[in-house]
């Protein structure tokens, strides 16, 4: 049998099969258990969540030859027909293609046509927001007075772009992102199905990536697996991925806190360049402001913030830089930016502007540090306006706190507390580096982004001759395997020696210490998901 992706072949067939939209498909149920079936729908949502499998197995249920069911038998012709995408009964169609009035024009003219097979004609049409107006125009007359037989299934990702008085003709269901644990439980039962080996700090990544898309994490997954032969390493999944989201989401919030609007404007540029998806980014930032208001209000409950506990706890952090009023006007200022894009069709200039603003509206004296040692926990890894400073793992480990964490001094010539137990360290030569590191990161940030924003949690640790040693809490290994690339590695050498005038190898480890470790407070699976994470061997894959 020929290759099929991941995707395609673990589509759901059944209602109970849809991850992570039971709010969905609980009403479907009903609605079809009670006979009451609507003329349209609308499902809206972000990208590969579910809307065009659930609308499919909506058809089925629809024209089973045992239905309307919620169960649809899989067996009779118009199921397997529906499954294969063959049914004549079940016309999709494209709005993103197909954006022409005459596509519509044709749909009307066939919308009168009894149903071949089953009991209805399904008109599915995916990105519905995508049609022109007179297409949009023409939809409505047919949505007016349709023919009994007929349904709409309409599926969008920007249902505001969708006119008002189609909307009002739907039922509308709200899909959306697919939670990071219940993401990994399906890529579990795919590679357990497909016996592929592959460990659980893998599968976190791809869905941590995934970013609540299903179709997304098992379209990494796949890659990955066409990507390398045999066992498939965190560092494979770096270079599938490229930068992990969230940290372009804390890299313009620093640029916000640290009111360096021609930075935050810079990093947009960037965005925009590697041609990401700005709504989403801003959408993104909505909830990432979302989140520091939630760990800020809730003092740092992560059961309320849908993600890993590292970035949970960078959150708590960054929420520290900011008042509740910071916060809300932040709201204020996105949300304006979403209604200006809206009206101008165009999302760069309100991004800017909205940007621009955000860095104004902070209100916080310049060179303030943000972050606040913990007590009585180890505290976590910083951003920039910190030197932190990480023992290596050959040297004993302080019971209390994982590390110390001394706020910058401002005047860069003053050097920092001398580390206590650095006697096997070229002190001086490594002070120099310690103190030229926050040049070395804006140096790197210039040349990449991306390593840069991995260095950023590492520090420097030892100096024998000229090799350097950076050293990355355990649970950081991700940020060291991606440094270690070899483009990466290349990178950063020439910077360090560039800053340094002097030429520098280096050598990166992971310490034994975690940048914070506190009971999990997430569900069992989640917690076995981290421990896995956390307990791999400390340069291994
Ligand atoms: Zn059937």
């Amino acid at each position: 049998m020929a290759y099929q992706v991941f995707a395609l072949k673990w589509r759901p067939e059944n209602f109970d099969d849809v991850v992570g939209q039971e709010h969905v498909t609980a009403t479907l149920k009903n609605a079809i258990s009670k006979g009451r079936i609507a003329h349209a729908y609308l499902f809206a949502g972000p990208r590969g969540v579910g809307k065009t499998s659930t609308a499919r197995i909506l058809a089925k249920a629809l024209n089973c030859k045992e239905g309307p069911t919620v169960q649809p038998c899989q067996k009779c012709s118009s199921c397997l027909e529906i499954s294969q995408a063959r049914s004549l009964d079940v016309i999709e169609i494209d709005g993103a293609s197909n954006r022409g009035i005459d596509e519509i024009r044709i749909l009307r003219e066939n919308v009168k046509f009894s149903p071949v097979n089953g009991k209805y004609k399904i008109y599915i049409i995916d990105e519905v927001h995508m049609l022109t107006t007179e297409a949009f125009n023409a939809l409505l007359k047919t949505l007016e007075e349709p023919p009994e037989f007929v349904k709409f299934i309409f599926a969008t990702t920007q249902a505001h772009k969708v006119l008002s008085t189609v909307l009002s003709r739907c039922q509308r269901f709200d899909f959306k992102r697919v939670p990071v644990v219940k993401v990994i439980e399906q890529l579990n039962k795919i590679v357990a199905k497909e016996k592929i080996r592959l460990d659980n700090d893998v599968l976190f990544a791809v869905a941590r990536a995934s970013d609540g898309s299903l179709r997304d994490a098992e379209s990494i997954l796949d890659q990955l697996i066409s990507f390398t032969k045999d066992k498939i390493s965190l560092s494979d999944v770096i270079s599938v991925l490229g930068v992990v989201r969230h940290e372009v989401l804390f890299d313009i919030t620093d640029k916000i806190i640290q009111k360096d609007g021609k930075g935050a404007l810079e990093l947009l540029n960037s965005i925009i360049d590697e041609g990401k998806d700005t709504a989403m980014f801003l959408m993104d930032l909505i909830e990432h402001f979302r989140n520091l208001m939630v760990l800020k209000v809730s003092q740092a409950d992560f059961t309320l913030v849908d993600l890993p506990q590292d970035i949970c706890e960078r959150l708590e952090r960054q929420s520290s830089a900011f008042t509740l009023d910071e916060i809300f006007s932040a709201f204020n200022v996105l949300v304006n930016t979403q209604e200006m894009a809206r009206r101008l069709d165009s999302l760069r200039i309100p991004l800017e502007i909205g940007l621009i603003k955000l860095t104004q509206n902070k209100a916080r004296a310049e060179g303030e540090s943000y972050v606040k040692p913990v007590e009585n926990k180890p505290a976590g890894i910083e951003k920039k306006p910190v030197v932190r400073e990480a023992k290596v793992e050959k040297q004993p480990e302080p019971p209390a706190r994982a590390r110390e964490i001394v706020p910058e001094d401002p005047a860069p010539e003053a050097p920092a507390p001398e580390e206590p137990d650095s006697g096997a360290v070229q002190s001086s030569s490594l002070q120099e580096i310690k103190d030229k590191w926050q040049k070395i990161i804006d140096n790197l940030t210039k040349v990449k982004i991306s390593a840069a924003t991995y260095l950023n949690e590492g520090c420097p640790s030892k100096l024998d001759k000229n090799t350097l040693t950076i050293s990355f809490p355990k649970n950081y290994s991700l940020h060291k395997e991606a440094l270690e690339m070899k483009d990466n590695k290349a990178i950063l050498e020439k910077t360090i020696s560039q800053v340094m005038n002097a030429t520098i190898r280096l050598n990166l480890i992971l310490t034994k210490e975690e940048a914070r470790r506190e009971e999990i407070q997430a569900t069992p699976f989640i917690k076995s998901a981290l421990d896995a994470f956390n307990a791999r061997p400390l340069n291994g894959n």
